[in-house]
């Protein structure tokens, strides 16, 4: 984990809105040819001849961060990886993001440097132009709002509504680490409560807390089935869990499935951390979000392209709209998924 390094405290209001701005974004680079024009005028360009995509998240302080454990490095990583990880799931690339920011008097200069370096080695790692943002005050906490543009050719781009019956379903990586993080880094926030001097030895849930504090988008996954030649038929990302998106699929694809519990991927730290949570590893596996692993749909005929590929688990199989949502168990029982995602409107606050 990274040092919080909020020694010098500099007030926000010395730099003004703009030294600000120009502060936070002198270092940032543009990659993209189809960015015509960047920061500094009233609007950013971009120009190129494909289908233009545009998504866009909010994250808010309490909501969905947690500063106690989350350093800020990290929530300027993730926020920037949320965003392009649902640019990924439409099979395209991410070119550019906006990051509009709005932070309360607690905050120093020094702590928003913090999230913009975050923002930076995203956007460096992942060659991502920033192109422009907002930035205000607000009352109470930070509220971070990215937009990520991206581009494809027109017949590239995976809808969630095109899996057929038959086609295979397939997942990127695993799932389920990001969950397990969670709970471990809940965990510690309240050993620490009783016992500040207690300093907790986390390397055997590195895997794990890595998954929930700094996720990597799959910008790898449109290029791999590119060079595959395999178009998905559809797809998503995993932010709310593998059961909720893969009824997303279902139901805008008007079909139904099978999945299989023993094809579930699963880290060996997944494992481990269920048992001594006494979680039932298939639940967490199909409840726990944030993995922002890519799930999708591929005809059966590229089996062959996709089979044995160590990025790739086939997890089940499409079938007829009649048939439901099902999770095909080790005893061989079906039971039908429900959606248990994470959703903001859920908790009464
Ligand atoms: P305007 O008055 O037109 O809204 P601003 O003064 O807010 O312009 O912003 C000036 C420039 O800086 C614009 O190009 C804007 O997109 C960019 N910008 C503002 N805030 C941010 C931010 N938090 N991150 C990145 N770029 C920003
Ligand atoms: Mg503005």
């Amino acid at each position: 984990m990274l040092e919080d390094k909020n020694k010098q405290r500099t007030s926000l209001a010395e730099l003004g809105e703009f030294g600000l701005i120009d502060h936070l974004t002198q270092f940032f680079k543009i990659n993209h040819e189809t960015t015509v024009k960047g920061i500094g005028d009233d609007c950013a360009v971009i120009s190129h001849d494909n289908e233009t995509l545009i998504t866009t998240d909010f994250l808010v302080e309490g909501v969905h961060f947690d500063l106690s454990y989350m350093p800020l490095k990290h929530l300027g990583y993730k926020a920037v990886m949320v965003n392009i990880s649902d640019v990924y799931a439409m099979n395209a690339e991410a070119e550019q993001i906006t990051v509009s920011i709005a932070v309360s008097n607690r905050f120093p200069l020094e702590a928003i440097e913090e999230l913009y370096a975050g923002i930076q080695l995203a956007c460096d790692t992942y060659k991502i132009d920033l192109i422009g943002g907002d930035t205000t005050s607000s009352t109470k906490g930070m509220i971070i709002s990215i937009t990520a543009i991206g581009s494809a050719k027109k017949d590239e781009i995976a809808y969630r509504n095109g899996a057929k019956p038959t086609d295979l379903i397939v997942l990127s990586g695993d799932i389920g680490g990001a969950y397990l993080g969670l709970q471990v880094l809940e965990r510690e926030k309240e050993v620490f409560k009783v016992n500040p001097q207690n300093q907790p030895d986390l390397q055997e849930y590195s895997y794990i807390i890595e998954r929930q504090l700094k996720p990597e988008a799959r910008k790898d996954i449109p290029k791999l089935l590119k060079e595959l030649e395999v178009k998905p038929t559809s797809m998503i990302d995993v932010s709310d869990g593998l059961s909720s998106e893969l009824i997303h699929i279902c139901t805008q694809s008007k079909v139904g499935c099978n999945i299989y519990e023993e094809k579930l991927p699963l880290d060996p730290q997944v494992i481990s951390t269920c048992e001594e949570f006494d979680l039932d590893s298939t639940t967490v596996a199909l409840s726990g979000g944030e993995d922002y692993e890519l799930l999708f749909t591929v005809p059966i005929k590229d089996f062959d392209k996709i089979k044995g590929n160590p990025n790739l688990s086939v997890i089940g199989h499409i079938t007829e709209e009649n048939e439901g949502v099902n999770l095909i168990t080790r005893g061989n029982q079906s039971i039908k998924l429900k959606a248990q995602g994470w959703n903001s409107f859920n908790q009464e606050r």
